[in-house]
C-alpha cells in the first residue's frame, strides 16, 4: 500500500532508510525541524540546517522517488534561549517559499516552561502573519497532558490560528479527544518505547475513526523505527479493517492537510 510519513527526521537517519521506505511503499515524507542532539550556538546553525531540510534531503529522497517536504522553527528544547528563538524566528521567513516547505513545526513545548511558550506565542504569530500550516509537538510522559492543555490553550487564544491547518502530534490516549473534539489535526507517533504502539493506535483509530488522526514513525536520532507505519498497516489488516480505512489513515489524511499548503505539490503514482 501506498503511504506518506508525515513526521520523521530524516537528517539523522541514513540513506538506506530511504531505500527501505521506499520498498516498503512510502511515496512521501514530512521532516519537521527538530532538536540536533545538541543545542546549536547561533542563528546561522539553524540556517545551514534549514539549507539541509530544503536542498540536500530532497536530492537523497529523490533518488528513491521519494517526495520529502519540511517544515521550520526553533525546537522547543533550544527555546528556553529566548534571544537565540527569535534571531531564528525572523530568518524563516526566507526558507518558506522553497519547494517542499509545508510550514511551521514542529513548535511545541518540552518541560512546559513560560520561555517555551513565549517563543511558541512567537511561531504562532509568525505562522498567523505568514498564512503558514503549523505542525506541533507535544512534550512527553508525565508533561504530556498538562503541555498539552498548555498548547491547545494557547492556540485558541490566537483566533488567527484555523484549528483545521494545524496538527497536533504525539497524541496518546489521554490526550487525543480533547485535541479532535476542538477540531484540530492528530498525529500518532509509533515508537518502540514511548508514545505509542501500533497496536495503540489501530485501538485509537477503532475507537475514534480515521477522520484526522495520522500516523507516523518519527524515526530519529534514539531508538525508532523508520519502518513503524508499515507495522500499523500491518496490525490494522490482521484486524480484518478494510483497505479504504487503513488508507485514508495513512495516505489520504496527509494529503489533505498538507494540500491546504499553497506551495505543494504532488503526483500519485499512476
Ligand atoms: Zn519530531
Amino acid at each position: 500500500m501506498d503511504y506518506i510519513d508525515p513526521h520523521i527526521h530524516f537528517v539523522s537517519r541514513t540513506t538506506d532508510d530511504y531505500e527501505t521506505l521506499a520498498k516498503m511503499g512510502c511515496v512521501a515524507v514530512s521532516e519537521p525541524a527538530f532538536w540536533a542532539g545538541y543545542d546549536r550556538g547561533s542563528a546561522e546553525g539553524f540556517r545551514d540546517y534549514f539549507e539541509q531540510l530544503t536542498s540536500f534531503e530532497p536530492s537523497r529522497a529523490a533518488q528513491y522517488s521519494l517526495r520529502h517536504y519540511s517544515w521550520l522553527c526553533i525546537n522547543a528544547k533550544e527555546a528556553e534561549n529566548v534571544e537565540l528563538s527569535r534571531e531564528v524566528i525572523a530568518l524563516i521567513p526566507e526558507y518558506l517559499d522553497r519547494p517542499g516547505v509545508l510550514g511551521i513545526g514542529e513548535i511545541g513545548l518540552n518541560k512546559n516552561t513560560r520561555n517555551e511558550a513565549t517563543v511558541f506565542l512567537e511561531h504562532l504569530d509568525l505562522a498567523a502573519r505568514t498564512d503558514e500550516l503549523v505542525l506541533i509537538h507535544t512534550p512527553h510522559l508525565a508533561d504530556k497532558l498538562p503541555g498539552t492543555r498548555m498548547i491547545l490553550d494557547m492556540l485558541t487564544s490566537d483566533a488567527r490560528i484555523k484549528p483545521s491547518r494545524t496538527l497536533v502530534d504525539h497524541v496518546e490516549e489521554h490526550t487525543v479527544r480533547e485535541v479532535l473534539e476542538r477540531g484540530y489535526w492528530a498525529g500518532m507517533t509509533l515508537y518502540p518505547t514511548t508514545k505509542c504502539t501500533p497496536e495503540r493506535a489501530a485501538d485509537i483509530v477503532e475507537r475514534y475513526g480515521p477522520e484526522r488522526l495520522m500516523v507516523n514513525s518519527a524515526g530519529d536520532w534514539g531508538p525508532s523505527k523508520p519502518t513503524a507505519v508499515p507495522d500499523f498497516i500491518f496490525e490494522m489488516r490482521r484486524r480484518g479493517h478494510d483497505e479504504s480505512l487503513i488508507r485514508r489513515v495513512v495516505y489520504d489524511n496527509p494529503l489533505e492537510f498538507f494540500g491546504q499548503c499553497a506551495r505543494f505539490e504532488f503526483s500519485p503514482r499512476g
